[in-house]
């Protein structure tokens, strides 16, 4: 649930605040996917995690054993 709820709400940064021209202005009724979507879901993906570590939620181990195993 952590998980989830982490990436989810880091996409406040990635793409909501950092994104492309063609996501600033995305046209939802003929959506095209964006070629820098690697960038908003791994960057969002790894504030996820690392906003776990540094919080407290997990320990270093279980942090490397998961950025590993992505
Ligand atoms: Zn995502």
């Amino acid at each position: 649930m952590a998980d989830v709820a982490s990436h989810e709400f880091l996409h406040i940064i990635t793409p909501l605040n950092i994104h492309s021209e063609e996501i600033g202005y995305f046209d939802f009724q003929n959506p095209k996917m964006s070629k820098h979507l690697w960038l908003y879901e791994g960057a969002t993906e790894y504030n996820a995690k690392y906003i776990q570590l540094r919080s407290g939620m997990v320990t270093m181990k279980d942090y490397v054993e998961e950025i590993v195993s992505k």
